[in-house]
């Protein structure tokens, strides 16, 4: 079978496409330049069942049918999504990015006859009430929904309430779609809480400045210095990347995920037990990483999340920070020392 993958140079699209490849897939990428296709490619060995193209436009559904139709794909992943905080102008660089592009990639699948399913990756952000505050007795699950709308993201004050209309109103979007129109494929909503864990070797990016938000905000954490106080939690939900790949590629082959929104989140977390963990499992950068108050928790400060309905019907099985700030954190101080 062979599957979209858009965005596929992103952090997150990279382990899909690795655990797609794995599981025997054929897999057509898309990504807006050559040289993006070029740095895929090289991940991946040049693997004989990766294919990229280019469409430099997201929100064209023309562009997707054009080169998506020859390669007559049964499923298509869509990642492709701004994830930063330094928009100049929120409609032009997040929303309409998100919002028509969440649509953009259903009209290919509406037109191109083989396609069965199409997951999204939306996020914890189209869940999440961040204007509700800490909400100690508060679990939130893929039930709950974020009250942001499009107007929202467009007005909003800051860059991080922006991004989570984008991601919301991205979402509504398609969910739309699929109501207004009778369709030979379903849609299935992945929702990632804050995604950590390693680059693929080849895909690691060259400098500090170049690191996705997420894994950034680890960074943020470890770098500090071990006599500085740990910064304020921000994130505070998580899951590792590989397990977050391991989701969509189960998303494609578990027909009663059709229709269905899940959280991908292994569990709430603070800087502090960032700071811990990192310093535990990464001795060698120890001096860099701040102590802070070691051993103190906020964990569930914040809100609590549950998971289990995708546990359940995906059959996933979580990390733990151990294993992915073992594997992030020394790749970080890699990408310091040598950019
Ligand atoms: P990355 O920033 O690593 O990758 C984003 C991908 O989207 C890149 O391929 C990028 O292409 C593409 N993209 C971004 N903006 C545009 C645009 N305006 N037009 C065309 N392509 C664009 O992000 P992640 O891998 O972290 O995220 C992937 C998806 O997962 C996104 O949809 C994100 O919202 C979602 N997500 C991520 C979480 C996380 O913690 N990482 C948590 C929850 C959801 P280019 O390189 O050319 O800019």
């Amino acid at each position: 079978a062979t599957v979209v993958v858009t965005g596929a140079n992103g952090f997150i699209a990279q382990h899909c496409i690795a655990a797609l490849l794995k599981h025997g897939y054929h897999v057509v990428g898309t990504v807006r330049t050559a040289s993006k296709a070029d740095l895929v490619r090289k991940t991946h060995s040049s693997h004989p069942s990766l294919a990229l193209v280019v469409v430099e436009d997201i929100t064209s559904a023309q562009s997707y049918l054009a080169v998506l139709r020859p390669m007559s794909p049964s499923a298509i992943l869509h990642l492709a999504a701004p994830f930063h905080y330094n928009a100049a102008d929120f409609e032009q660089d997040l929303m309409i990015p998100a919002v028509r592009g969440s649509t953009a990639i259903l009209e290919p699948a509406a037109e191109i006859k083989g396609v069965r399913r199409v997951v999204h990756t939306n996020s914890f952000a189209c869940i999440y009430d961040a204007a509700a505050g800490p909400r100690p007795d508060k679990t939130y699950t893929a039930r709950d929904w974020s009250p942001l709308m499009y107007r929202d993201g467009v007005q909003a004050s800051n860059a991080p309430t922006a991004y989570r209309a984008s991601k919301t109103a991205a979402e509504k979007a398609a969910w739309s779609f699929m109501e207004e129109r009778k369709l030979g494929f379903d849609l299935v909503s992945l929702c990632p809480s804050m995604v950590f864990g390693p680059f693929l070797p080849e895909s690691k990016p060259k400098t500090i400045e170049e690191l996705n938000t997420s894994n950034l905000l680890v960074w943020s954490v470890v770098s500090a210095g071990q006599s500085s106080a740990v910064p304020p939690t921000k994130g505070p939900v998580w899951a590792d990347v590989r397990d977050v790949a391991d989701a969509h590629v189960r998303a494609l082959g578990v027909p009663e995920a059709g229709g269905g929104r899940y959280l991908l989140c292994k569990d709430v977390y603070c800087n502090q037990e960032l700071a811990d963990v990192s310093r535990r499992v990464t001795s060698k950068y120890a001096d860099r990483i701040p102590v802070g108050e070691e051993g103190r928790r906020e964990r569930h400060t914040h809100f609590g999340v549950d998971a289990s309905e995708t546990e359940r019907v995906l059959g996933i099985r979580w990390r733990g920070l151990e294993d992915c700030l073992g594997d992030l954190v020394p790749q970080l101080f890699e990408i310091e020392r040598n950019q």
